[in-house]
């Protein structure tokens, strides 16, 4: 789907600060990454220990990026897959995708000598559907596996392991994957709000000439409702305006034709899906 065409871009290595707004988000999300940090006061305490994290929110407004700077913040190694990537026809072969996702874990950690990992698991939602409903029969060898996974996760072994996922469905999940000792932290990434689209826009700004002409507070101002990926968008498709025009750097008229443009994708985008 259309909301994955921004992947290839993500950084392998990130920052926190290399992600615009979303302060409460990142607040909560680093207080959850205590628990890999500080493993030994929290064992002592008595603490249960954090195996899964959730993201949910909107596509785009960061959740992949926030994931990789978790692994690089905790000096963690970082293995990945999307939801839709273990769906196969053949029945066990999602479920062995699971399997393998968690050796990889373990593999890289042991070859770069690190003592934890997270794995994300983008789209969780595609095969941690509810089961309730009947459907979705197909995965729930996968999912089955993904609960296997996690409820074998010890807070001893090394690699420490932090499951993180992503959803824009939540309400869909199966309640299996959110019951205690599983995904029981959420934390809401929403769309940003004008400071948070000025600090998005500043980081995408970083590589790119902008004319004096620019205000940018007035492009913050006309995005609203705008996803973190839209806001790149705009920044690069006003970089290919200034480029059409043969122009040094890009210009307030450059942004607001790509403001319409990234507008106008959306709209058929989402046409298009109807
Ligand atoms: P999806 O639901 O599609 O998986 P996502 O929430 O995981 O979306 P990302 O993949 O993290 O979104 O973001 C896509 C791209 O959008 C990033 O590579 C980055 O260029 C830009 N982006 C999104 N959010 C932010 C942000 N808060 N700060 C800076 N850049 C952002």
């Amino acid at each position: 789907p259309g909301d994955r065409k921004n992947k290839g871009r993500t950084p392998a290595f990130l920052n926190f600060d290399q992600i615009g707004g979303q302060d409460r988000a990142k607040k909560e999300l680093m207080e959850g990454l205590d628990f890999l940090i500080k493993h030994e006061q929290i064992k002592k305490l008595g603490i249960r220990p954090l195996k899964g994290i959730l993201l949910t929110g909107p596509p785009g407004t960061g959740k992949t990026l926030m994931a990789k700077a978790s692994a690089h913040y905790t000096n963690s190694v970082y293995v990945a897959a999307s939801g839709s990537e273990f769906v196969e026809m053949y029945v066990g072969v999602g479920a062995s995708r699971v399997r393998d996702l968690f050796k990889e874990a373990r593999t890289k950690a042991q070859k770069e000598g690190k003592d934890s990992a997270i794995v994300f698991i983008d789209e969780i939602d595609v095969i941690g559907g509810s089961r309730d409903g009947g459907q979705h029969r197909e995965y729930d060898q996968t999912l089955n596996q993904l609960l296997t996974e996690m409820d074998g996760i010890h807070t001893d072994e090394s690699p420490r392991i932090l499951i993180m996922a992503a959803t824009n469905r939540k309400e869909m999940l199966d309640s299996a994957l959110l019951r205690p000792g599983r995904f029981d932290r959420h934390i809401d990434v929403e769309l940003p709000d004008k400071k948070g689209r000025l600090s998005i826009l500043s980081i995408h700004m970083k590589n790119k000439p902008i004319a004096k002409d620019v205000s940018m507070e007035q492009i913050a101002e006309e995005t609203f409702g705008f996803s973190g990926a839209q806001l790149e968008s705009v920044l690069n498709e006003g970089a290919i305006y200034a480029l059409r025009e043969e122009k040094p750097a890009i210009e307030q008229q450059h942004l607001s034709s790509a403001i319409d443009k990234v507008m106008m994708g959306e709209r058929t985008d989402r046409e298009s899906t109807q």
